[in-house]
This record gives structure tokens, sequence and C-alpha cells, in this order.
């Protein structure tokens, strides 16, 4: 029997609820997992959408049950798995059939794998976690367009939808899929430092217990911060142990995973010489979280900082804080993507990532469809600088400054914010600082400089003599 739509292989968190959407939208799918057993519980399990699957035992019955020419996805972990399951699977194949690795690969091992597939090859993104795999996620295609035009149907099918619209697009050629869904990480790991750090100064500076802490952003969730990130926040804070009956929030070590994505975004952006602040602070907030003993000596140390914070700030500059960051943040993230766009020849649409970002993926908020606006007026201009951001930022930025102020002066750590800050005001300063630094430069190791009043070129100090 070969009449599967599509095929999938790696049966885990995402893989398992990616099959069960696909048939729910309809198309038959076969699926395999290395260990048999988890496919015959997924297939036990599928309810009313049995039918729809087949599961099989080996890679050989899966290749056999799909119509050619053959579409199958990949859901196993990035890195060495992924290129494993290619070498186990091509051979199974026909010369027109496809491997679609649709897991979080770094963008350059799919540029590699693209580049030395004998057979069609995409590398898409897919952002929203599992009920986003399930019911509707954000897919971000890289690869040649032919073969994402192959499987469009499927993957718009299955998309999250903004008022209807798709959120699955082709990005551009090889990586450029994942490069985007690494970039999304990216701010999503700022979007998420921000609004940590202002809950930081709510719990410690402002002594608000967790459920006040999740009302507050309960009601940032019907204003301009309205989002699947805001929206989690109020729910974790307001969630409570079952065990203990205290706030959940309160039982968690304040200690922040990570599986890479950012820390490869930052990476990247240090490659293209992209400025993304915010999003470096993150990643490095991060890292710094999990040295839980050092923290813990470092407060035997010193003494913990003076947190109260004594009426010097309000809930309402809170807002406006996270308001100015969230559209800094973003602002990085997409002149980092205009700047790959450039580097690597791919010409990447900026308007249209913004509006694959609008549903299903966790960075998505009501801001991106205005984002998606702007960027469609002019996709080279930083989004700071576009009329509904820049009246954002003229908003905000007085209460980014004043809550990013009280933070130093009572030993808040508020590393993304305060970056964000850094950014906003050296991206306003028409003359700045670097003068000194090429001074400096020139003075020991004669790099010369380019001067005020004339613009010449290769110039010297007085120092050379
Ligand atoms: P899981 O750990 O839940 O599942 C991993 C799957 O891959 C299992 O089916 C496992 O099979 C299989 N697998 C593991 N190693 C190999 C191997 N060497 N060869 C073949 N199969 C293997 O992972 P997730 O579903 O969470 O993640 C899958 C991919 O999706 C990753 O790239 C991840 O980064 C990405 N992703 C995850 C998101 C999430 O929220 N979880 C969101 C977006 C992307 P077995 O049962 O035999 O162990």
């Amino acid at each position: 029997m070969s009449n599967a739509e599509i095929g999938l292989i790696g049966l885990g968190t995402m893989g398992a609820a990616l099959a069960l959407n696909i048939a729910d939208k309809g198309f038959d799918i076969a699926v395999w997992n290395r260990t048999g057993t988890v496919t015959q519980d997924f297939a036990a399990g599928a309810g009313d959408l049995a039918s729809k699957i087949t599961a099989t035992d080996t890679l050989e019955d899966l290749v056999a049950a799909i119509a050619k020419p053959r579409a199958i996805i990949l859901m196993v972990p990035a890195g060495q798995p992924v290129d494993d399951q290619i070498a186990a699977l091509r051979p199974l194949l026909d010369d027109d059939d496809m491997i679609i690795d649709a897991g979080n690969a770094l963008f350059h091992d799919t540029n590699r794998r693209a580049r030395e597939a004998t057979g069609p090859f995409l590398g898409i993104g897919v952002s929203g976690g599992e009920e986003g795999a399930r019911f509707g996620p954000s897919i971000m295609g890289g690869g040649k367009r032919e073969y994402w035009d192959r499987v469009a149907h499927v993957l718009e099918a299955i998309s999250a939808k903004y008022e209807g619209t798709p959120c699955a697009t082709w990005m551009g050629e090889e990586g450029a899929g994942h490069f985007v869904k690494a970039v999304h990480n990216g701010i999503e790991y700022a979007d998420m430092q921000m609004i940590a750090e202002v809950y930081g100064i709510m719990r410690d500076g402002m002594g608000m217990d967790a459920d006040a802490i999740g009302k507050v952003f309960e009601g940032w969730n019907n204003g301009p911060l309205k989002s699947y990130l805001i929206e989690i926040s109020g729910a974790v804070a307001l969630a409570k142990d079952t065990s203990t009956g205290t706030p959940m929030l309160d039982m968690i070590v304040d200690a922040a995973g990570q599986k890479g994505t950012g820390r490869w975004t930052v990476i990247e952006a240090q490659q293209l010489a992209a400025p993304i602040p915010a999003i470096e602070a993150a990643v490095v907030a991060r890292n710094l979280s999990s040295r839980v003993g050092e923290r813990a000596a470092g407060e035997d140390l010193f003494g913990a900082a003076p947190q109260p914070i004594d009426g010097a700030l309000d809930l309402a500059q809170l807002e406006g804080a996270l308001i100015a960051g969230k559209v800094l943040c973003y602002a990085q993230g997409f002149t980092m993507i205009e700047a790959a766009s450039e580097a690597f020849g791919w010409a990447l649409p900026l308007p249209d990532i913004a509006k694959v970002w609008r549903e299903g993926c966790i960075i998505r908020s009501d801001m991106l469809n205005d984002m998606a606006a702007a960027l469609a007026e002019d996709p080279d201009r930083n989004l700071m600088y576009a009329d509904r951001f820049a009246d954002y930022l003229r908003g905000n930025h007085a209460a980014l400054r004043a809550v990013v102020a009280v933070g130093a002066t009572h030993g808040v750590a508020m590393p993304s914010l305060a970056s964000g800050l850094a950014y906003f005001d050296a991206m306003r300063t028409a003359r700045g600082t670097a003068n000194m630094i090429q001074g400096q430069r020139d003075y020991f190791g004669r790099h010369g400089f380019v001067r005020m009043d004339n613009g010449a070129k290769d110039q010297h100090g007085p120092w050379a003599d």
C-alpha cells in the first residue's frame, strides 16, 4: 500500500503532534520512529485519526507506504541524528523523493545538507511548541522554491492562520528557513528576558506577590503588549503548586535552560557585524542564571542589593519600558535578518517574515501586524524609525530610562532592558564617541581615520611623528 501523502520520522513531542495535525487536516500520513514501541503507542492513541495514519516498523515499510514522488519529514534532534537519518533514508528513496528537516537545525548545517543532497531537500523551521505543532505552527521554509511548492499545500494546511492567511512561507534557498527560525528564537529570548526583568522589579522592588504580578500581566495583555508571551507570563504567575498550594513560580529554581538557538543567533550576529545587544544580553542572562552557587556566594560576600524601590516607579512605567524594549528588540532582530539577506544573497522577505510570526509561533503578538505593514512600506529602514514604532519609542523611552535607572540604583539586574536602552541612545546620537576609538587605534597602530572637516580618509594624528 503506497498511498500516504507524506511520511514522518521521529514521533517525539514535536513529531507526534505534527503527525496528528497532518492527519487532522485530512492527509494520509505514514510514520516511523527509531524506538518501535513509540510508533505503536502513537498509533494506538490516535483515536479518530487512526484511519489516516499508517504506522510502520521499518524504514523500508515507511518508504513503501508513501505515494511517489515521496516527501518525508524528519523531526529528530538537530545535529548528527539528522545526518544519520538522511544517510539511512536516502538510499531507500527515488531520485525525486524529498527529505524535509523540520527540526531546529543550525542553518549552516542546512546549507551543507542542501548542497550535498543527492535528491530534493528542504529545511523548515517550525515554531509554536507542542501545541503549535498539533494545532497550527508557524513554518519558515528554506530550499529550492520548486521543492517548497511541492509540499506547500500540506504545510499551509497545517500551519496557524492569521485572519485566514497561512503562517507558512518560503524564505529562500538552502538554510534561509532555519536562519529565520534562529532569529525568531533570539527575539524570543530577549522578549522573555525583558518580561522577567520587569517581573524582578515587581517582585523584589515593589514587593508584589505572584498573584498580583499575574494580574498585572493579564491587564497588559489587553494593551499594546498583547502577545502570547505576556499571556503565558500571567498564567505562570497565577498558577499554584498542586502539592503545596503556593504560587508555582515561587517553587521554580531561577536557572534558565536553553537548547542553543539563542547562542547560534548571537554568534551569527557577530559574524554579520549586526548589532543585537538586547538579544545578546538575554543569552548572557541565561548563562549567568545557571551559576546558582556562585550567585549565592556573591550575595554572602557583598550582601544583597538594596532592592525595595519605595514608590520610585509605577506600573505604567513598567508597561512603557516593556513596550519600548520590545520595539527595540524586534528592530534589532529584523536588522540582523536584513544583514544576513545581503551577506548570503538570500533576498529574505522581511514583511512576510513579520506576517508568518503573527500566529502560531512563540513570539506572536499584535505588534507584529504593524511591523509587517511598516516593513512592507520600507524593508530597508530600521523598524525603530518607522512612524508607528517611532511613536511608541517617543512615548515610552522615558519610562524605559526610568526603569533601567531605578534598577541600577536598587540593584535589580536588567541586562536586556538596559542593552535595549543603550541601543536606542546610540541609534539617536548623530555624533557618538567612536572618534576616541579611532584616535586610540591610530595612536597605537597607525590605523588612520577620516577627518570631520574635509572627509579625507587615512589621516593620522600629530602623535604619528
Ligand atoms: P523529542 O526528544 O521529544 O523527540 C526526539 C525524537 O527523535 C524521538 O522520536 C526520538 O526517537 C528521535 N530520535 C532521537 N535521536 C534519534 C536518532 N539518532 N536517530 C533517529 N531518531 C532519533 O524532541 P522534540 O520533538 O522536542 O524535538 C524534535 C526537533 O524539533 C528538535 O530539532 C527540536 O529542537 C525541534 N523543536 C522542538 C520544539 C519543542 O518545543 N520541543 C519546538 C520547535 C522545534 P526515540 O523514541 O527512538 O528516542
